[in-house]
C-alpha cells in the first residue's frame, strides 16, 4: 500500500549536496553568547548546512527551564546573519509559528511530544495554511506509526509541501542502551508507504548520550536517510538541557569525517551482474524455505487429526520446550543468531497450534 501526499524532493529546499543534510545546533538556546560562539564554530567545520535551536521546550516536569522564548528568534537571526545558515525552530503551537514566521525562520520542525496529539498537529497545521515553509515532523514519542503518518497528512493538507518526518526513536518501557528505541522497522515501513518522504535521523536523542552518536548515525545512513539532526553545544558539560547528549561542534566535526556514504545502488555492470545472481540464490533458497514450511504443516495437520482422534490436548509444553531448545542450539552451531532462532520458532508454533485448534473442532474421522 502506498500512500498518497504531494511531497517535494529534499533538494527543493534544504542545502543539500551529494552527503547527507546536517542539521546541528543546541539543544536549547540559553544565551546569545551561547548560540552565537555554537554557531560560529559549526560554520568553521564546514561540514553543517541548517542550525537548529530549541526556543520553546517542551519538559516533562514543569519547574525545568522551558525555552528561552522569543527572544531566542533574534539570536537566532544574528546567527543566521553571521553565519549564513538557514535556521530552524521547534514549533508546538499556534502562537510559536506566527512568532516563528514573523522572524523569518526558515524550517520548522513538530517535537515528538507535540507529533502524539493531533489537536496540536492541526492547530500548527491551521496556522500553516498559505504558508510556504518546510516543516519537519518527528515521530511522537510512543511506537505508533499512524500518529506520525497522521501528522504528516495534517500538515500537508495545509499546504506545506516542503515536509520531511524525523525519526527521533521511541519511548519504550524495556531499559536499553539508548534513551529512545530506535525501532528501525517502524521508520522502514514509513518509507516503504511513502517512498518520496524525505527521512532525516535525530542520533541526539535516539542516544541520550553522545558516545553511541556516531554508530546510530552510521546505521541511519546505511539505511539510506537523507540526513541528521545532531544537538551540538559550546560546552555540553553546562547545557541547561539534555546535556549527556550534546557534542562540541569539533567532536561533530569528527563524527562526520567518520561516516562512509554508501551508495543506494552502483551502475557498474560488474556489480549489477553479481548482485542479480545472488539475488537469483536468495529466491531460490526462499521458495525452498516456503516448500518445507508447508510441508511441515501438512505434518502438522495429521498429527491435529491423530490428537483429536485420540482426545489428547494440542499443547504439550514438554514437546515444545525439547523443540525450542534443541533447535536454537541447532540453530547457534549453524551461526544463527538465537534470538532470531527462537522468534522463527515462536511463530511456526504459533501457525501449527491455529491449525490444529481448527482440526480438534472439525468433526472426528469415522473410525468405525
Ligand atoms: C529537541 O529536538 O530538542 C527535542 C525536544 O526533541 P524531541 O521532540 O525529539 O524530544
Ligand atoms: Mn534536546
Amino acid at each position: 500500500m502506498k500512500l498518497n501526499l504531494n511531497i517535494e524532493p529534499l533538494s527543493n529546499w534544504a542545502p543539500v549536496s551529494n552527503g547527507p543534510l546536517i542539521i546541528s545546533g543546541p539543544c536549547s538556546a540559553e544565551t546569545e553568547e551561547q548560540l552565537l560562539a555554537t554557531a560560529r564554530l559549526l560554520k568553521q567545520t564546514g561540514k553543517v548546512h541548517v542550525l537548529r535551536a530549541g526556543i520553546w521546550k517542551p519538559r516533562t516536569r514543569p519547574g525545568e527551564f522551558e525555552g528561552i522564548g522569543a527572544v531566542g528568534l533574534e539570536w537566532l537571526n544574528k546567527a543566521k546573519a553571521e553565519t549564513g545558515f538557514p535556521i530552524a525552530v521547534e514549533v508546538a503551537n499556534a502562537k510559536h509559528v506566527e512568532e516563528a514566521l514573523a522572524a523569518k525562520v526558515d524550517i520548522l520542525w513538530i517535537g515528538a511530544r507535540s507529533t502524539v496529539n493531533p489537536f496540536t498537529v492541526q492547530e500548527i497545521a491551521d496556522a500553516l495554511k498559505g504558508v510556504d515553509i518546510p516543516v519537519m515532523v518527528k515521530n511522537p514519542i510512543n511506537p505508533d506509526l499512524s500518529l506520525w503518518i497522521g501528522a504528516l497528512e495534517r500538515i500537508n493538507g495545509a499546504g506545506i509541501t516542503k515536509i520531511a518526518a524525523i525519526h527521533r526513536g521511541f519511548s519504550s518501557f524495556e531499559k536499553t542502551a539508548f534513551r529512545n528505541e530506535p525501532m528501525w522497522d517502524l521508520a522502514i515501513n514509513l518509507k516503504t508507504l511513502l517512498p518520496e518522504l524525505p527521512i532525516l535521523n535525530d542520533p541526539s536523542h535516539i542516544c541520550g548520550s553522545r558516545e553511541l552518536i556516531p554508530f546510530i548515525s552510521q546505521k541511519a545512513l546505511d539505511l539510506d536517510m537523507q540526513g541528521l539532526m545532531i544537538e551540538a553545544h559550546i560546552d555540553p558539560t553546562v547545557a541547561w538541557t539534555d546535556a549527556k547528549q550534546q557534542v562540541t561542534p569539533a567532536a561533530l566535526s569528527e563524527i562526520i569525517d567518520g561516516f562512509i556514504l554508501r551508495k543506494a545502488e552502483s551502475k557498474n555492470p560488474e556489480f549489477t551482474d553479481k548482485l542479480a545472481g545472488l539475488r537469483e540464490k536468495i529466491d531460490k533458497i526462499d521458495d525452498q524455505i516456503f516448500q518445507k514450511l508447508a510441508e511441515r504443516m501438512k505434518v502438522v495437520e495429521q498429527i491435529g487429526e491423530f490428537k483429536r482422534d485420540n482426545d489428547v490436548t494440542i499443547l504439550q509444553v514438554s514437546r515444545w520446550d525439547e523443540i525450542l531448545q534443541k533447535r536454537v542450539s541447532y540453530g547457534s552451531v549453524l551461526n544463527l543468531d538465537k534470538d532470531f532462532s527462537a522468534k522463527i520458532l515462536e511463530l511456526i508454533h504459533n501457525e501449527s497450534i491455529r491449525r490444529q485448534t481448527a482440526i480438534m473442532n472439525s468433526a472426528k474421522a469415522d473410525l468405525g
